[in-house]
């Protein structure tokens, strides 16, 4: 697109009902975005049987070969896609926010069109001869999150279409004019028909979840919507990848340097201001060093500005809804009340527009306090004491979900030998949320099941079929 008003314009519905969406770092309109229903549901899943076809028999090279347009023709428009996932997310154009992920769109849309897949041969002894292949499922269901909006909706969709699979995509309601923008670009590169958007709300999202023409869902969200999909998707046996909540530890052992840790720290914690699904939530400090640790955190974290997505200066922003800033207001006033100490934010300006909540650091607090036993997604982080790493190690696995967590150390041997204690999908060295297309990425626990990303993703969004003959 060539201007950011023609990109809006592109997407604004023309019939039927909209809805405007508002800025959550002013409160202005940000654009009209449809209102789908169950029918227009329907209509997208019949144009997605009637596209799948002719998309399977395409074949690997010429789908990849789309899909490698379409990475172009994201970063073609990379600067409009990312104002208008500024302005509707309130991520800021700079750090690892809009402008990133807009980048990470096509970086995963490319190592999703050439990580190579071919039939493995499983036996072949003279008498035998097995292979195993991956088949397109047919139609693929993806539903999303507000956090990443069009970064989650590529990670479902680019492996679903290199599989030879059509897409319908229902994007969260409070961020459905990134997901229509991205996938009005996505499209000028593939057949009509293909993939579509169903901007509609939870009665939309349960209906494709049950849907008998529907042989996937690929869904990024909450545990407890996770755990209504599986419901809802029981009747047709759908297959699902569940990528759900998490509420990640980090480990720092006595032996850190806490300056040289402190602003991977505090990225770890706070990119997109702490509202990623896989982000630093509860930060355990070995008691010899933990002043040291809280001292050079707080220093990096007051530094960071906070405000308006389009200000080029900013690198923190609001929070993307009201909801999530009442339950960060909410955990971090209970805290408070308990007797732990703030060392940073914890009191939001209350005249200011927009969802803006401070950089909020919390030290000295139980372990079992509801802002270290509940995931905050937002911008405050829970500091917690301990002395011998068996306790660290025991209160980090002590929660139901499992989705990343971190050794921090100056000694990466005895790093790697806590993480492989640790009850989460991915356990990271001196650092904390770093995902990579070529690198498998699920949950443990209640934070999901499936693998997305690498190869191991590809194989998701296929039927296997054994050849034995
Ligand atoms: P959410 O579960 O409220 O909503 C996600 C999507 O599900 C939305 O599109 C919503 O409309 C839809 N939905 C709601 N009810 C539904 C139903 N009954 N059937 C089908 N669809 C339904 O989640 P959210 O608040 O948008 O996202 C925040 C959560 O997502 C956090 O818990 C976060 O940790 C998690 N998350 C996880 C990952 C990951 O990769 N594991 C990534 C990002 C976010």
């Amino acid at each position: 697109m060539e201007t950011y008003d023609a990109l809006l314009a592109a997407i604004a519905p023309t019939t039927g009902p909209s809805r405007t969406i508002l800025d959550p770092a002013t409160g202005t309109a940000v654009g009209e975005a449809p209102v789908h229903t169950v029918d227009d549901l329907e209509r997208a899943i019949a144009a997605a049987t009637a596209a799948q076809p002719a998309w399977a028999a395409a074949g690997h090279d010429a789908r990849s070969a789309a899909l490698l347009k379409a990475a172009d023709a994201v970063e073609r428009s990379a600067e409009e896609l990312a104002r208008l996932l500024s302005r509707e997310q309130g991520k800021p154009l700079n750090g690892p926010n809009a402008r990133f992920e807009v980048g990470a769109c096509a970086a995963w849309l490319r190592v999703a069109a050439t990580t190579p897949l071919e039939p493995e041969t499983v036996v072949d002894d003279g008498e035998t001869r097995a292979e195993l292949h991956y088949r397109p499922i047919g139609v693929v269901g993806a539903i999303g999150p507000w956090n990443w909006p069009m970064m989650i909706t590529v990670w479902q969709l680019a492996p679903a279409l290199r599989m030879g699979n059509a897409v319908v995509i229902k994007p969260s309601e409070f961020t459905p004019l990134s997901v229509l923008a991205l996938v009005e670009i996505l499209n000028q590169e593939l057949p009509g028909g293909l993939l579509t958007v169903v901007s509609g709300g939870r009665d939309v999202g349960e209906a494709l979840a049950g849907h008998s023409g529907v042989g996937k869902i690929m869904f990024t969200g909450s545990t407890a919507t996770g755990k209504a999909i599986i419901k809802s998707s029981a009747g047709t046996v759908k297959r699902l990848t569940l990528e759900l909540g998490g509420n990640d530890a980090g480990i720092v052992l006595p032996d850190a340097d806490p300056a040289a840790i402190a602003e991977g720290l505090f990225w770890g914690a706070f990119i997109n201001t702490g509202q990623t699904c896989a982000a630093l939530k509860r930060l355990y400090v070995h008691t010899d060093i933990y002043d040291a640790v809280c001292d050079a955190l707080t220093a990096v974290a007051a530094a960071m500005p906070m405000g308006v997505g389009l200000d080029e200066n900013n690198v923190l922003g609001p929070l993307q809804n009201r909801q999530q800033f009442d339950i960060v207001a909410r955990l971090v006033d209970a805290a408070r009340e308990s007797g732990a100490r703030v060392l940073l934010g914890g009191n939001p300006d209350a005249g200011q527009p927009g969802n803006f909540y401070p950089t909020t650091l919390v030290a000295d607090i139980d372990n079992d306090n509801p802002l270290v036993a509940e995931e905050q997604f937002g911008p405050a982080l829970p500091i917690i004491r301990y002395t011998t790493v068996e306790e660290a190690v025991a209160m980090a696995n002590a929660l139901d979900v499992g989705l990343g967590a971190s050794v921090w150390s100056a000694d990466p041997a005895a790093a790697r030998s806590v993480a492989a204690r640790l009850e989460a999908g991915t356990v990271w060295i001196n650092k904390h949320g770093a995902v990579d297309p070529r690198i498998p990425f699920g949950g443990a626990k209640q934070s999901g099941y499936g693998l997305e990303f690498g190869t191991e993703g590809l194989k998701a969004l296929g039927v296997p079929q054994v050849i034995n003959g």
